[in-house]
C-alpha cells in the first residue's frame, strides 16, 4: 500500500511537474461563472437535470452531483452521494424517466460524499467500478492531518469490486479512465458518454467555489493545474462537463480554470522556492484577482501550499 502510493506519487511527479511548470502565466480569466445547463429541468420538478433522454444529473440538497444513465438493462450511476442521503437518492433514481434497477456504480474517488451507496449496492451484488488507488483508500482508515478528521475503511462488500489502472469501457460504449495528475486524490477518474457527449469528472473540477486539495490521499495544486489541461484533450466545444459540485460546465469554464490554477500554482511554487510557509502564502494573497468570484481562499491556499510540500520535498 505505502509502496504503491510512493510509486504512484513519483510517477505523477515525473509526468506532471514538467507540464504544470510550463503553463502560461497570468492569462486573463474571461469567465468563471458556470454556464447554465443546456437542457431544461424535468417537467415534474424532480431533483434532476435532464442532459438527454437517457442521461441525468441528480442534485439533492447538500449533496454532490450524481450522474445517472438509464437503459433497458438498468441504471449506471456515477457517484453515489453520502450514506445519509442514500434513501433519498435511490428514490430520485427510481423517479427518473426510463429508470430500472441500478446495475453499476462508479466511484470517481474515495470521499464519503461519493461512496455512500457502496454498502447498499455492494450487499446487493452490484458492480462497483473505481481506480485501484480508490479501492486502496477505501480499504484503509484515513485521517486528515490538517483537522484530525477520521474516515473508517469500508467493509469488504462495500469496496469497489471492479478496479482498473488506465482506461475501461462499458457494454453501452461509455468509457472511463484514470486522471493521473492527482488533482483531487491519486485515484481520480472520469466517465465519458460519447453518444451524449457528456464528461463526468467528480471533484477534479468544481463548479462551486474553491476545491478541497486532499494532499493526504495524493491531491495537489500542480495536479489541479495539470488536470485542467489534460481534460481539454477529452472534450470539444459541445461537451457538457459534470463536476462534483455546482452546475454543468463547458470547455470555456475548463480553459478559465486552467488559466487560474496555472497562475496560482506558479505563484505558490515561487513562494515555496523563497522558503515561505503556508501562513505566509495565505498572507501573500496568491488568488487575489479570483476571490470575488471564488470566495474566501484561505483554506484552499493553505492546503495547496501544504500539497507542494507533500509533492516537492525530497522525501515525498
Ligand atoms: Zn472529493
Amino acid at each position: 500500500m505505502l509502496e504503491l502510493q510512493g510509486l504512484t506519487r513519483r510517477r505523477v511527479l515525473k509526468s506532471v511537474i514538467g507540464s504544470a511548470a510550463g503553463l502560461a502565466l497570468g492569462a486573463p480569466i474571461e469567465r468563471l461563472v458556470a454556464q447554465q445547463p443546456i437542457a431544461p429541468g424535468p417537467p415534474d420538478g424532480g431533483p434532476y437535470v435532464r442532459l438527454t433522454d437517457d442521461l441525468f444529473v441528480i442534485s439533492l440538497p447538500g449533496e454532490t452531483n450524481v450522474v445517472a444513465h438509464t437503459s433497458p438493462s438498468g441504471v449506471l450511476l456515477v457517484d453515489g452521494g453520502s450514506a445519509k442521503a442514500s434513501g433519498a437518492l435511490m428514490k430520485a433514481v427510481a423517479g427518473l424517466p426510463g429508470a430500472g434497477p441500478v446495475h453499476t456504480l462508479v466511484n470517481t474517488h474515495w470521499h464519503p460524499e461519493q461512496t455512500g451507496l457502496n454498502e447498499q449496492l455492494g450487499q446487493a451484488g452490484k458492480t462497483i467500478v473505481a481506480h485501484e488507488n480508490t479501492r486502496l483508500w477505501l480499504s484503509t482508515d484515513v485521517t486528515w492531518s490538517w483537522n484530525g478528521q477520521r474516515f473508517k475503511r469500508l467493509s469488504k462488500v462495500a469496496q469497489p469490486n471492479k478496479t482498473f489502472y488506465t482506461t475501461g469501457k462499458f457494454d453501452s460504449g461509455t468509457t472511463y479512465g484514470y486522471i493521473p495528475d492527482a488533482a483531487h486524490t491519486d485515484g481520480d477518474m472520469y466517465v465519458y458518454f460519447p453518444k451524449q457527449n457528456v464528461l463526468a469528472v467528480g471533484d477534479v473540477m468544481s463548479g462551486a467555489g474553491w476545491p478541497l486539495v486532499d494532499w493526504q490521499t495524493g491531491g495537489w495544486i500542480g495536479g489541479i493545474a495539470g488536470a485542467m489541461q489534460r481534460l481539454q484533450t477529452l472534450v470539444n466545444s459541445e461537451t457538457r462537463i459534470v463536476p462534483g459540485r455546482g452546475p454543468v460546465l463547458g470547455l470555456a469554464d475548463l480553459k478559465a480554470q486552467a488559466d487560474m490554477y496555472g497562475t496560482i500554482y506558479t505563484r505558490l511554487a515561487a513562494l515555496l522556492n523563497k522558503g515561505r510557509g503556508p501562513s505566509e502564502a495565505v498572507d501573500a494573497r496568491p488568488t487575489k484577482e479570483f476571490d470575488d468570484r471564488m470566495g474566501n481562499p484561505d483554506e484552499f491556499v493553505r492546503r495547496s501550499f501544504e500539497s507542494l510540500w507533500a509533492y516537492l520535498s525530497p522525501d515525498a
